[in-house]
Formats: C-alpha cells, sequence, structure tokens
C-alpha cells in the first residue's frame, strides 16, 4: 500500500485542513494535528509540518500538494544524479541475479514500464526488493511478464566457464548480457522509446561500455546508472523479479539433473554439495551446473580426497 509523506508549508497545510474538513477524523495519536479519511486515502497531518498519504489512492492525492522528497536524497545510492520525479517517468530498467552463486546461471532481465502502468505493476507487487522471497517472486514474475516489455538473458554454465576460460570477467560478462536485453526491449517498442534507461549499477559508466567496446549495437542514448537502482524506479524492481523467477526455474532443471534441490550461495554447505555431485554424477555434470572456477570446486574435491584418504 502507498504511503507519502510531504513536508508542507503551513499555509498549504491550512488549505490542506480545509479541503478535507468534510473527511476530518479523531486521531489521538501523539504529534497528529489533523486526520481525514478518504475513501482511497488516509492523510495524517503532524505539528511538524509532514503530511501522510496512506492507501490506494495517496500518490494521486498527495500530488496535489506537493512532491515527496526524492528517494535519492534519503538513500545512500552511488551513480549518476537522476532527473526529477525519476520514479514517474518512462523507464527502462536493467538488474542481473546468479553472480554469487556457485549452481547456476546469471541471468540478466530488462523491462519496460511506461508512466501508465507504473501503478499497474505496483499493484502486481512489486515492492522494496528486499522483501521479496523466492516464493514471491515466483508468483508475481509471470504476470510482470505478461503486463511488460521485457527481455529476459539466462547464462548457462557451460556457456559462463567456457567464457570464463576465455578471460572474461563476471563484469564484461554481465555488461554484454545487459545491453543485449536492454537492444531487445528497445526493438520490441520501436517506434516508442523509453524516457530513461536506467541500469543497477554493477560497474560505473566508463567500464560499462569499455567492455562493450566490440560489440556492433551499443544502447548508450538516455542511459543512467545507480546502485540500489530498484528503490528508484519500479522498472528496475520488476526486472530483478523476472531475472530472479529466471534464475529460480533455471535452478529447478538443474536440481531435477541431481534428483535434489540445489544450494543458493556459495557457502560450506555448497562445497558439501558439489562434492556428492561429484562423487555421484562425476565431474562433467558438477561442471555443467556449476561457475566452475569458484573457489568451491576446490573445497569440493579437498572434502572428496579427505573422504577417500580415510
Ligand atoms: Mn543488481
Amino acid at each position: 500500500m502507498a504511503n507519502i509523506v510531504l513536508k508542507l508549508a503551513q499555509e498549504k497545510i491550512d488549505s490542506l485542513r480545509e479541503t478535507y474538513q468534510q473527511y476530518a477524523v479523531t486521531r489521538n495519536a501523539p504529534g497528529v494535528v489533523f486526520a481525514a479519511k478518504l475513501p482511497s486515502v488516509a492523510v495524517t497531518v503532524y505539528s511538524s509540518g509532514k503530511v501522510m498519504f496512506q492507501g490506494q489512492g495517496a500518490e494521486e492525492e498527495a500530488r496535489r500538494w506537493g512532491v515527496a522528497e526524492e528517494k535519492t536524497a534519503t538513500l545512500k545510492t552511488q551513480g549518476d544524479h537522476l532527473p526529477a520525479h525519476f520514479a514517474s517517468l518512462s523507464v527502462i530498467g536493467s538488474d542481473e541475479t546468479g553472480t554469487g552463486d556457485y549452481f547456476g546461471p546469471i541471468t540478466v532481465a530488462a523491462v519496460y514500464v511506461p508512466q501508465e502502468k507504473i501503478a499497474l505493476v505496483e499493484t502486481l507487487g512489486v515492492k522494496d526488493s528486499k522483501m521479496l522471497t523466492d516464493d514471491y517472486m515466483r508468483k508475481i514474475a509471470p504476470d510482470l511478464m505478461a503486463a511488460c516489455t521485457h527481455s529476459v538473458l539466462v547464462l548457462r554454465n557451460e556457456r559462463y566457464n567456457d567464457l570464463q576460460k576465455r578471460g572474461y570477467s563476471q563484469g564484461k560478462m554481465k555488461a554484454l548480457m545487459h545491453n543485449k536485453a536492454l537492444q531487445h526491449v528497445l526493438d520490441k517498442m520501436a517506434p516508442e522509446k523509453p524516457q530513461h534507461i536506467l541500469i543497477d549499477q554493477f560497474a560505473v559508466r566508463d567500464v560499462y561500455y569499455r567492455h562493450l567496446a566490440q560489440q556492433q549495437q551499443i544502447v548508450q542514448e538516455n542511459v543512467l546508472f545507480s546502485t540500489k537502482a530498484e528503490n528508484l524506479h519500479v522498472a528496475v524492481a520488476a526486472a530483478s523479479i523476472i531475472a530472479r523467477y529466471a534464475f529460480l526455474k533455471e535452478m529447478d532443471r538443474l536440481s531435477k539433473i541431481v534428483g535434489f534441490s540445489l544450494q543458493k550461495g556459495a557457502s560450506n554447505k555448497v562445497d558439501e554439495m558439489a562434492a556428492k555431485i561429484w562423487q555421484k554424477h562425476g565431474e562433467e555434470t558438477l561442471r555443467s551446473i556449476s561457475k566452475w572456477h569458484f573457489a568451491n570446486t576446490e573445497k569440493a574435491c579437498k572434502l572428496l580426497q579427505k573422504k577417500y584418504s580415510k
């Protein structure tokens, strides 16, 4: 549910109170000087001059009175300075996942959320990404994919290991994937263009474009970079959910191959699991479902040696 806080000058507060007088309710909470309950939004005015709008109609109602402080101001992000009201613009967002997981692919998604679909995407359940569990994302991703122009790329482990052996860093692989996913979305939506593209920053602009130097098509127009970008526009939040969904689906497929559910991440548990797979299915199978150059491979090998030296 939307929750917007504005800091308003006294004259605005006076006029707001006048406007909502017919909806006034009594609220005996500390610091509350006025409260009103409209059909789709609750408005609370505090003695500090802050006004909170809560409910379905919060955004629309709040817009009549002022502009919420840009989230960028309170979030410690790194990257480009974003245009004003960025969260309400038509944006393609992109994000990746799976980079730190020993098992499974790297996935990248790019999603276009035009202004008029922002509310819909929020309604479909795109919230603060830290609150999103894997199960929840599995549930909402298909709706997001149906609702929005998007592209999702899966870099399977065989290909990853091959590229890695040829000297590609993860940064380069990610840059290539983001660029490709963004290009796909631009192609799908043409001739319409987004106002901006926002990449959840994993590399600064110069490094990102250096990775793309040999590419024929390089997406550059209106591209912005920021860390924590999923909090800055729902398009990036949607991209991170779709990327995660694709990652989980590939993990499901790989789990079927080994006959049990593969562990995410790169912990000791992963080492033990890798050792078990190595023993049961052989090196080639393990290689084909893992990021082989991770330290987990070495550790799994040692676990096996220990086991057989007993
Ligand atoms: Mn990211």
